[in-house]
């Protein structure tokens, strides 16, 4: 069995053995990993600020001026998407939830816990949600007051339609909150240009740093009216942003280490050229990574026009001979980490193209599936019938 190519290098730029090729927890780089070399008192004056440019920066890459302001909350996304969902939303609200994944099934979960009403809008994992209908559930059913929607539905890689959604919901009136946790930082999205009340995030996807932190942008002429919404003291991003506002620290222990790596990931994220730069290596990645794969004979579920550069599902190849669980370990063991399938349409796998990875590691990456689907005698090409 050979050694993956390249591995001294990725233990230099990464300090990984392995490469992950997931959606988060994702590669990071070495240095953002040693910003988290030391302690941080939570009300040193070198902490606070390094807060502040944190949110002051995820506000502008967002595109928001001064009518938006970020809400960080410790945990990961779920914690910020539950906490923007209870505090947005009135206790007497109706939230309309777009399904087409396993993340807009969990904002249906969670506003079921959160005791909220809400319906579904769902479509198949391989479908965008059926825009027509939308419009007409806005204009039935009067007690949906916010829409919630996914940018990436991460479940499959698929890219929503959030600027026509968003034209929908604010042609209605409603409230949109978008779950944009794998894609913000490297899809563009514009609050000045797809209307919405908050756009949720995390530490550990597109902006390349380590888990243990959400966030949401959110415009603050709806913050302000949002007092008394939430049903939890921990998650009331109301009552944490007064926190900021009054002594610009956080109400409970902050995650300093999270913090200080993001903070670092943020610089070498503005450093690499924003969002358009990070666009651009993630989708070269993904085209590389779909271009290499179909060559040996595996299926993308996705037309490429609705594939996000964010993560690939592939369709299990249906030789009996490929054993995914042998597949992974394999790969794993070859430094490759890959992802299984969330799909309930179809057996898949996933493979990611974000985090520290460039072209050459996707091709690296290709010559090692190349090897070990040779060495699990596994035919390709079975499902197109070739
Ligand atoms: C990662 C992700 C989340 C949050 O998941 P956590 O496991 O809580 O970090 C939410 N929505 C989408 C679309 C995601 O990709």
């Amino acid at each position: 069995m050979s050694t993956a190519p390249h591995a001294s290098q990725r233990a230099a730029r990464t300090g990984n053995d392995e490469f992950l090729l997931t959606p988060g927890p994702l590669t990071t780089s070495l240095t953002v990993k040693q910003a988290m070399l030391r302690d941080w008192g939570s009300r040193d004056k070198k902490f606070i600020a390094l807060n502040a440019r944190i949110r002051d920066k995820l506000v502008q890459i967002a595109g928001g001026g001064s009518d938006y302001t970020c809400v960080p909350v410790q945990g990961s996304g779920t914690f910020a998407i539950e906490a923007t969902l209870g505090t947005l939303l009135p206790r007497d609200g109706r939230l309309l939830v777009l399904v087409n994944g396993a993340y807009g099934e969990r904002m249906m979960k969670i506003a079921k816990y959160m005791g909220r009403s809400a319906i579904a809008l769902s479509c198949a994992e391989d479908r965008t949600p059926d825009l027509t209908s939308l419009e007409t559930l806005l204009a039935e059913d009067a007690a949906i007051t916010h829409v919630a929607a996914v940018h990436c539905e991460t479940t499959s890689g698929i890219l929503n339609p959030i600027r026509k959604i968003a034209d929908i919901v604010v042609k209605h009136g409603r409230g949109l909150i978008i779950d944009a946790m794998s894609a913000f930082g490297a899809i563009p999205l514009d609050v000045g240009e797809v209307t919405c009340d908050a756009v949720v995030a995390s530490s550990n996807k597109c902006l390349e740093g380590v888990p243990g932190m959400g966030y949401a942008i959110i415009r603050r002429s709806v913050l302000e009216g949002c007092e008394g919404n939430a049903h939890s003291l921990a998650l009331d991003l109301y009552d944490q942003w007064r926190g900021f506002e009054a002594n610009a620290q956080w109400r409970f222990t902050p995650p300093t280490h999270v913090l200080a790596a993001f903070d670092q990931a943020v610089a070498e994220f503005e450093e690499e050229g924003g969002v358009a730069a990070r666009n651009g290596r993630y989708s070269e990645n993904r085209r590389t990574l779909v271009a290499g794969m179909r060559e040996m004979g595996f299926e993308t579920l996705l037309p490429d026009e609705l594939q996000a550069p964010i993560i690939v599902t592939f369709h299990m190849p249906a030789d009996p001979k490929f054993d995914f669980a042998a597949f992974y370990d394999k790969l794993a063991a070859r430094g490759y980490v890959i992802y299984p399938g969330k799909l309930t349409v179809a057996p898949t796998f996933r493979i990611g193209c974000i985090g520290q990875l460039q072209k050459q590691d996707m091709e690296d990456a290709l010559a090692v599936i190349r090897e070990t689907v040779d060495e699990m005698g596994v035919k390709l090409g079975a499902l197109a019938g070739t």
